[in-house]
């Protein structure tokens, strides 16, 4: 589904992604981990359009990436970024509606509402709130639906987890899982390691802009290295 060869990334002098190859395919949870500063941001922006590469080519469904965010999501692929980045000032309904802003079928939206309120229902009681006054793990949710609204065939997620309780991450978490087995492909990134490895299908550990290991990601979480690194097991 989307092919990534050589790609560097640069933010003037400093390199931030260096040389890197990965295939996502289709159908899958693709996990990227890595600690603060390891290029996962950067790689999320530069997959949607956000951030040109220095080197390196990124196809899409067999052609090459478009270089502007919305010819991406208009390609189906969207970028639920880190920190959520709702608009506060909207509601719940509005955001959610927003996400849809470059659809026409009323029906469809009306439709993908609907199954909005179903994936987190959670949601339905909130969505004449403002978005900004909802807590971390509500705004996390109202986020991703909002990626969803776009209907997307690649989900990328930014750090879902960050800085919600243990509770709520398993919840976002096991939404993610949710909307992969509809059928939409997901790329995550996540500090988290545990749990984002265990539910990958495949994953990279990411380290100051390289991919250091790869493979299944259960697999994954059982290296030593990985262990030591990223989980805290000595
Ligand atoms: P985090 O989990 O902390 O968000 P990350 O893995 O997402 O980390 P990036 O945000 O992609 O990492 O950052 C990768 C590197 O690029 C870091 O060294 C960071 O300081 C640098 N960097 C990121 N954004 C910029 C920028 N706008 N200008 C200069 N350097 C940047």
């Amino acid at each position: 589904m989307l092919e990534i060869k050589g790609l560097s990334v640069k933010y003037g002098h400093i390199e931030a992604l260096r040389d890197i190859s990965l295939t996502i395919k289709p159908g899958r949870i693709v996990s990227v981990v890595g600690a603060n500063g390891a290029g996962k941001s950067t790689l999320m922006m530069t997959l949607a359009g956000a951030l040109l590469p220095a080197a390196g080519t990124i196809s899409f469904e067999g052609k090459p990436l478009p270089r502007r965010p919305h010819e991406v999501l208009g390609l189906g692929i969207c970028l639920v970024p880190e920190r959520r980045r709702l608009y506060a000032n909207l509601t719940v309904k509005e955001n959610l509606q927003m996400g849809a802003f470059l659809r026409n079928d009323k029906k469809g939206i009306a439709d993908d509402l609907e199954a909005m309120y179903a994936l987190f229902p959670v949601m339905k009681q909130r969505l004449t709130q403002y978005a900004g006054t909802l807590s971390g793990g509500e705004q996390q949710m109202v986020a991703i639906a909002r990626g969803l609204m776009s209907r997307p065939k690649l989900l990328l997620l930014d750090e879902p987890s960050l800085g919600l309780a243990p509770l709520l991450v398993e919840s976002v978490l096991d939404a993610v899982v949710d909307i992969c087995s509809r059928g939409t492909t997901i790329l995550l990134a996540e500090q988290n390691a545990n749990q984002a490895l265990e539910m990958a299908d495949d994953a990279f550990v990411l380290e100051t802009g390289r991919i250091v290991l790869s493979g299944p990601g259960p697999e994954l979480a059982e290296n030593p290295l990985v262990q030591q690194a990223y989980l805290g097991i000595k």
